[in-house]
């Protein structure tokens, strides 16, 4: 077999970044070469890239190299539109003077969803092109049949019923529809979560409609057979989706080091001091409650000040991590004293920092417990450390995430929301309450721990040699090298 040469373009995000540089590194242990693409400004950030032979980074300018802040939401699809049309100019010259140069032309494009322009300029050159799914498969389900039919049937049940019914969509698990669907499913009051969840809605339309061109497209997704057997299966006359997960750093899955330095994602796009590592190693097995609302979500004050009261209160340590504002999140709050009341409180008795190496917190012996807003990393993350979950989600896919984590994986539990509403807030009594049952000691903490136990052994055994997700990378790469022309 000719060596591979995979394009990987990353939407400039760390929630696709991550497990694009994890996929990046297994693609060049089977012996590819890869290219990994992401905006200027993104790259320009991500402070520790791998260096790793076969791994190449070459940047694209989105017109944006200073950076664009999402809260600009009258502005972003004006940023979506130019990020598409330069991405297009910029892959299609990159294929097309590798193919000039004639050493490594590309044979493969890979691209985190939602950027189906990728596609379309691959296929301008007769070059197989796949989407890496950074979501459950329950997700892809999901969306799939909405826009494959079911659009009626989940609106009138949203509608008419949509915290007392449960939606029943073949091969997944009962839903119900007022918590457990992506938040763009659902109005908002709130007009910037109306408006991002409808342009994020457009997107995905846009994508499956693009998907639709294909016979059964091959989707690369972030999740193993044993956590989703069913969903992996529930549109397969439709869809080849391809569990190749947990894409997490090798170190971190006692899969066998490759010399590689595999131990970190390398890709932060925020800055973090080590100090949290000694701090952890000071407290006692199991104790600490970690804290962290991922790369993109900012909690509102009144919020953190309830999230602070909780943590004080249920008298564990903790680790908190708090990221910086970014400028415009700033402005946007400039009424607001941004300090907590508590700050002094609180350092005193836990840890805050600014970001940290969340896959080397979630495997370290301190952990008690993850307070998460249920991204899919970080979900991924908690189960493949055998760390049980506090579900506190926010928007899109993170509610279906917490569903999954509570009813199905039963590895966590959820808070409980008075109102489903996005700026609704949770009340310290109720995150105590929550933390107790995880941090306790009856029979609900030992039955998640044994749960969590049970998924960090699957999901092991499942990117190990000859596992699930190595084998199904494998093929892939023989079935994609054999749609080639020959003279490749
Ligand atoms: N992360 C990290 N340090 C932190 C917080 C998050 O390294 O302090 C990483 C985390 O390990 C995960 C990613 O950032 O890989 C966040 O992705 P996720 O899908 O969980 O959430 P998003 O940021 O997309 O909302």
């Amino acid at each position: 077999m000719h060596r591979h040469h995979v394009l990987l373009i990353t939407y400039p995000a760390q929630g696709h970044i991550n497990p694009s540089l994890q996929l990046a590194k297994r693609l060049i242990n089977l012996g590819a070469r890869v290219t990994v693409s992401t905006t200027v400004h993104m790259h320009r950030r991500m402070s520790d890239k791998p260096s790793i032979r076969g791994l190449s980074f070459v940047p694209f300018s989105d017109g944006f190299d200073d950076g664009f802040t999402l809260s600009d939401d009258s502005n972003y699809d004006h940023y979506m539109t130019e990020y598409e049309r330069r991405g297009t100019e910029f892959v299609t010259d990159l294929i097309n003077s590798a193919a000039e140069e004639g050493q490594h032309p590309f044979t493969c494009v890979v691209y985190t969803f939602l950027q189906n322009w990728v596609a379309e300029a691959a296929r301008a050159f007769h070059l197989p092109s796949v989407v890496l799914w950074p979501q459950p498969a329950v997700l892809l389900d999901i969306h799939y049949y909405y826009f494959h039919g079911y659009r009626d049937y989940i609106n009138e049940k949203i509608t008419k019923e949509p915290s007392s019914c449960s939606l029943e969509l073949p091969g997944l698990p009962r839903l119900q529809p007022s918590c457990d669907l992506p938040s763009f499913y659902l109005e908002s009051n709130n007009s910037i979560s109306k408006y991002r969840n409808s342009f994020i809605a457009s997107l995905i339309e846009k994508q499956f409609r693009h998907l639709d061109q294909e016979v059964k497209p091959r989707i690369l997704a972030n999740t193993f057979e044993a956590l989703e057997p069913d969903a992996l299966r529930a549109v397969d006359d439709k869809l080849d989706v391809i569990p190749i997960g947990p894409l997490i750093p090798s170190a971190f899955l006692d899969v066998e080091k490759d010399g590689d330095g595999d131990s970190s994602y390398g890709g932060n796009i925020f800055k973090h001091s080590n100090d949290y590592v000694e701090w952890l190693d000071s407290q006692a097995e199991r104790s600490v409650v970690y804290v962290s609302f991922g790369s993109f979500w900012v909690l509102a004050k009144k919020q953190m000040e309830e999230m602070a009261r909780a943590l004080l209160d249920s008298r564990h340590p903790f680790l908190w991590v708090i990221r910086k504002k970014e400028k415009k999140e700033k402005e946007k709050e400039e009424e607001e004293d941004e300090e907590l009341s508590c700050r002094e409180e609180l350092e005193a008795r836990g840890k805050i920092v600014e970001w940290c190496s969340q896959v080397e917190v979630l495997s370290h012996g301190s952990l008690g417990c993850f307070v998460t807003h249920c991204g899919w990393n970080s979900t991924m993350e908690s189960l493949a450390s055998g760390v049980p979950m506090v579900a506190f989600p926010q928007w899109v896919d993170q509610k279906t995430n917490a569903k999954l984590i509570e009813d199905v994986w039963k590895t966590g539990v959820r808070v409980d929301r008075e109102e489903e509403e996005e700026e609704g807030v949770v009340e310290a009594g109720e995150i105590k309450r929550c933390v107790e049952v995880v941090m306790g000691s009856g029979e609900k903490a030992k039955e998640l721990r044994e749960n969590a136990d049970k998924w960090k052994m699957l999901a092991r055994e499942a990117v190990k040699e000859g596992g699930s997700s190595e084998q199904n990378l494998r093929t892939f790469l023989h079935q994609v090298h054999d749609l080639l022309p020959q003279s490749r």
